[in-house]
């Protein structure tokens, strides 16, 4: 089956709205004939801006965050209403960034998985294995678990909307990144994993994510079950980006 490929700039704390304005206005017309899905995830103060810019276009917003509640006294939070209200669509969820720095857990992904859901925004869930579990040969045992616990409350028929972004840790901003073989090797894992949940696991968009630049994603998006990128660094740069998007095809 075919799936469409999906590309998604992660700027992590990075660009002001005046930037973000910039980048979207050259990213534009240089990605205005592609067929894939091109998602672009802003810092919370400048997801206005892109959403207003990119209205008529095929560019998609994601926030990198989002709390489970739907309002409440988390100090700091943004809650799925509020990016609805906003016109976003999706939301990065279980970034390993989030994980070790801010104590993100398995188990509150398992309630922000089906909180997106039911706000009708398309969750963006990440999971990968540190450098020492791959090297331990725990990188499959490691993603089941994730996925296990983070997908344990939703059902099978929502589950073929959540795009799944397998980013190993040790690629992640380091410059390293995972061999074309490597990628297909834990996609297709994630892949058998959705489908032994009775989720329609040939339509699931599953990406590869960790130091993706223009010179290795062709190769890596050739792969049958990586379906697109998650980009951080190379995603800061408009011309780099839309090099990515035209490498999906
Ligand atoms: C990311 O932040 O999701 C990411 C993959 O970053 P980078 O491309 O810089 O490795």
């Amino acid at each position: 089956m075919s799936r469409t490929p999906y590309i998604a700039a992660n700027w992590k704390m990075n660009k002001t709205v005046a930037e973000a304005a910039q980048f979207i206005d050259t990213l534009l017309p240089r990605i205005a004939a592609t067929q894939s899905d091109v998602v672009v995830c802003p810092p919370f103060t400048a997801l206005a801006a892109v959403v207003e810019r990119r209205y008529g276009t095929a560019v998609k917003v994601a926030a990198q965050n989002m709390h489970e509640e739907e309002s409440g006294a988390f100090t700091g939070e943004i809650s799925a209403p509020m990016l609805v209200e906003l016109d976003v669509e999706a939301v990065v969820l279980g970034h390993s960034e989030r994980r070790q720095f801010f104590g993100e857990t398995d188990e509150a992904l398992a309630r922000k998985v089906p909180a997106a859901l039911a706000a009708d925004l398309e969750p963006i869930l990440c999971v990968g294995e540190s450098e020492e579990a791959r090297d331990g040969g725990e990188t499959e045992a490691v993603l089941e678990r994730q996925l296990q616990t983070d997908l344990a409350g939703v059902d099978p028929v929502a589950l073929s909307r959540v795009v799944i972004a397998y980013e190993p840790i040790w690629a992640i901003g380091t410059g390293r990144v995972a061999t074309p073989e490597q990628a297909q090797e834990a996609c297709a894992c994630i892949r058998d994993v959705v489908r032994l949940r009775g989720a329609a696991a040939d339509q699931i968009r599953i990406l590869y994510g960790g130091s993706v630049k223009p010179g290795n994603a062709a190769e890596i998006l050739s792969q049958p079950d990586v379906d697109g990128a998650l980009v951080g660094g190379a995603a800061l740069d408009p011309e780099d980006f839309a090099a990515i998007v035209e490498a999906a095809g």
